[in-house]
């Protein structure tokens, strides 16, 4: 028997494309099972663009209908209005009064997933609050707005959603929308959302379970990778990554476009445009970008049968200065890709404490020397040992993590949660915030 859970990490808008580390276990096998994302681009045609228009809205209201019920109950001292109640007070309930009937015009499965999306974003806020969930601390959930630049619905099974011979994505109440299949579906998808981005693309987002057991064969080497400031990633068998160029073209035209659109006049016509081919530079750039992540963590995972990362503390080096380059860098979203490859195909990943001191601890002799500026590229140890202090970092983070992996056999051998493909392919939800970041993607 396979049994799956789902644990839904996302932010407090749980939106589906936002909802993208889905976590399975597996339980009683030794084949994990992972559950991908697949994106293509969708082109509805006027009619559907409306149909979708009208699904986003009511999707929006019955999202926060719900929040405000909520909201109201906890102020008048009542109870927590559960999710059944809810469904059906602002789904039910609401269809049957005349402000609200417009309702019965979209799926109801949309309507019902909006408040799926809701009732997780509060029981993430509640285990934050409780501590029982690790991490960053998980806000309550907000009102969605109509000016939000990223919308979406999702249909699962029940809507009885369908892939059609002639290649066309059938929605109910929607239609059947042309999508361009930039690769095949491995199996049959359990849902799919519907997201419209700030730069005006429409994209299908589907999820789907592997279970095949996708396991390569073993190999001998084992890599321990620093994430640098200088180069993208130093792996300890002394190899630099940089951004390829193309990559930073792409950033410092993104840059242009942003300053540009900074000395457009707030409400102008000429500021809704810039908007529009800022948002779309963005989703060129993070396109690319997360391509050549694949590319390299794809590459990484085939050559070494261990990967060993150091768990940056991403959210408190966001507090410094270093705050730009290291978002922009997407180590996140890289070493999130290395996870879920190395669980897919059977190798091991480990992350390794972030406060252990890898850059001034000798990978020679292992003495711990003093600490040195972010300058600094190579230094001697007193052993006599002349080290790149990237590679030497790398070094370390390999040793340190075979070392936790021996100590705690079995976290590491088989990771029991498997995170699931994070955008697979085409979506950017980084367009979202194009409006906002004013500085352009400088290191990657
Ligand atoms: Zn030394």
């Amino acid at each position: 028997m396979t049994k799956t859970k789902w644990t839904c990490i996302a932010k407090t808008q749980c939106l589906p494309v936002r909802m993208s580390w889905i976590s399975a276990i597996d339980q009683h096998d030794t084949v994990a099972t992972v559950q991908l994302r697949y994106n293509y681009r969708v082109y509805p045609d006027a009619a559907q663009r409306t149909a979708l228009a009208q699904a986003f809205g009511c999707a929006r209201v019955v999202f926060n209908d719900g929040l405000r019920l909520r909201h109201r109950a906890r102020e008048a001292g009542e109870k927590y209005v559960s999710d059944a109640e809810l469904s059906k007070r602002v789904i039910t309930q609401a269809k049957a009064t005349p402000e609200r009937a417009w309702l019965g015009e979209v799926s109801s499965v949309v309507l019902q997933q909006a408040l799926t999306d809701l009732n997780t974003a509060y029981r993430n806020f509640f285990a934050s609050v409780t501590g029982k969930r690790k991490g960053r601390k998980v806000a309550p959930p907000r009102f969605r707005s109509r000016k939000d630049n990223r919308q979406a619905i999702r249909f699962t099974k029940n809507a009885r959603f369908k892939v059609l011979d002639n290649g066309r994505l059938r929605l109910p109440k929607v239609g059947d929308l042309d999508v361009r299949w930039s690769r095949s579906l491995p199996s049959d998808p359990s849902s799919v959302a519907i997201i419209k981005d700030a730069a005006g693309r429409y994209f299908a987002s589907f999820v789907v379970q592997t279970a095949e057991d996708e396991t390569l064969p073993p190999v001998e080497s084992e890599v321990g990778i620093d994430l640098g400031l200088t180069h993208f990633a130093v792996l300890s068998d002394g190899t630099k990554i940089t951004a390829p160029k193309f990559l930073r073209r792409a950033a410092r035209t993104l840059k242009r476009l942003q300053q540009a659109l900074s000395r457009k006049r707030r409400g102008s016509q000429n500021r809704k445009k810039a908007v529009v081919k800022v948002a779309r530079a963005h989703a060129r750039v993070a396109d690319t970008r997360r391509d050549w992540q694949h590319k390299l963590s794809t590459a990484i995972v085939r050559e070494n049968q261990a990967i060993y990362v150091e768990d940056l503390c991403v959210t408190g080096l966001g507090r410094t200065r270093l705050a730009k380059s290291v978002h922009d860098a997407g180590w996140a979203s890289f070493t999130g890709m290395l996870e879920y490859k190395a669980a897919r195909y059977g190798r091991t990943f480990g992350r390794v404490d972030r406060f252990f001191p890898s850059t001034r601890m000798c990978s020679q002799c292992g003495r711990i020397n003093d600490k040195m500026a972010l300058n600094v590229r190579s230094w001697d140890c007193p052993c006599g040992t002349t080290h790149d202090r990237d590679v030497n970092a790398a070094i370390n983070v390999l040793a340190v993590g075979q070392a936790e992996s021996l100590n705690d056999r079995g976290a590491h051998v088989r990771p029991g949660l498997v995170p699931a493909a994070r955008r697979e392919a085409v979506t950017h939800p980084d367009a979202a915030c194009s409006t906002r970041s004013v500085e352009g993607i400088s290191v990657l």
